[in-house]
């Protein structure tokens, strides 16, 4: 057992069986010993690839639609350019170098980073060292960031952050939790006592063995940016792996070396994640006043936004990287791939136009 999970063990034996958003917080976010303190996760030498890093079209492209969507607000200024979670900094880079066509967006615009770990900061810092504005970091994202109207990307933050979980059994929902088994492991094991959950009808009635999740710090996000878009403006793009209202399923997976790893076993030493529930996230936005548009899928999207396009002129100028520009258009919009398991929800003002791609 390695250290960060004998501290969690610890910690249950003193208070009791902790629930799976807590363990998830402690294996990711320990400030010491937790993944993100430990691992440098993305890219080929990292836990995982994501659809920046396989190629700059993708913040190209998200770029060009976070300009349009200023334009199509009538150029607000100044305006919040915030991004969640941005990994290696490899998104808003190649974002920034698209909306280097529009020298007023560039302008009018604060760049905002949150992000919760030193060690990608500093790899953004790194990357973005010949950015055509300035950037600052925030931990997360708080009040101070909603006085103007808000363009934000989150690429696949909303599947790291802590879920609660519920099983159906004879005795109604129950709330799954970490506790420690006969030998000082950790194990799953159920509320004795059942919970009141309040589910979406489109559900439908749960049967025994049903998993529901809800990610309570992911609404909290979403519900806070979705006001600000409201009240002031903006669009906010979510691009991640999830579903909407249909059935119920365990999505909670580790991921270690480019393969599935055990949840609770060697805490911090795999990224924990889930699939992203966009019928809560949208529905939560239009609560907070604002109008959701999708989720639509990755492919589709960027299809829509231009990539085939894009993807000919890379290769034109490029011509011994063909082959490498085609696979990885394949790789972001194919259905095989990335293409339908990935969703993009645009959350904009309610009076605002559609956002190009949904
Ligand atoms: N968007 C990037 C990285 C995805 S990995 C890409 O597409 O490549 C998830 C990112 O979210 C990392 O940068 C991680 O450090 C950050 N992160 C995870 N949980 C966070 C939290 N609660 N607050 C701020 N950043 C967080």
């Amino acid at each position: 057992m390695n250290a960060l999970t004998s501290r969690i063990a610890h910690l249950i034996r003193m208070q009791g069986p902790i629930s799976v958003a807590q363990f998830m917080s402690m294996a990711l976010h320990d400030p010491e010993l937790g993944y993100y303190a430990t691992h440098d996760p993305i890219g080929a030498r990292g836990d995982f690839i994501t659809a920046p890093e396989i190629s700059q079209m993708f913040g190209e492209l998200l770029g060009a639609w976070i300009v349009q969507a200023w334009r199509d607000q009538g150029c607000p200024t100044p305006a919040r350019l915030v991004e969640l979670g941005p990994g290696r900094g490899t998104l808003v880079a190649d974002a920034l170098r698209a909306a280097k066509l529009d020298p007023e967006f560039l302008k009018s615009i604060e760049v905002v980073l949150v992000e919760m770990s030193a060690s990608l900061r500093q790899a953004q810092a790194e990357k973005l060292k010949a950015a055509p504005v300035a950037i600052h970091w925030f931990d997360k994202f708080d009040e101070s960031l909603t006085d103007q109207p808000l363009f934000l990307l989150a690429n696949e933050f909303f599947d790291a952050l802590p879920i609660r979980q519920f099983f159906f059994t004879e005795r109604g929902w129950c709330e799954r939790r970490v506790g420690v088994g006969q030998s000082g492991e950790l194990v799953f094991m159920l509320s004795p006592a059942p919970v009141p959950l309040h589910l979406p009808h489109e559900r439908g009635a749960p049967k025994a063995g049903d998993v529901y999740e809800v990610c309570p710090s992911g609404e909290a996000i979403v519900e806070q940016v979705a006001s600000v878009v409201s009240d002031k403006g903006g669009a906010v793009l979510i691009i991640d792996y999830g579903y909407t209202d249909v059935g119920f399923g365990e999505t909670l997976q580790a991921v270690s070396q480019h393969k599935y790893a055990s949840v609770l076993d060697n805490s911090g030493e795999s990224d924990l994640s889930t699939h992203v529930d966009f019928a809560a996230l949208a529905r939560t936005a239009e609560r907070s006043g604002a109008k959701a548009h999708g989720p639509v899928d990755q492919g589709a999207l960027l299809r829509a936004l231009g990539i085939e396009q894009r993807a000919e002129r890379l290769m034109a100028a490029n011509p011994d990287h063909r082959d490498a520009i085609a696979s990885s258009v394949e790789r972001l919009v194919s259905p095989q791939a990335m293409g339908t398991l990935f969703k993009a929800l645009a959350i904009v003002p309610r009076h605002a136009s559609k956002p190009p791609g949904f």
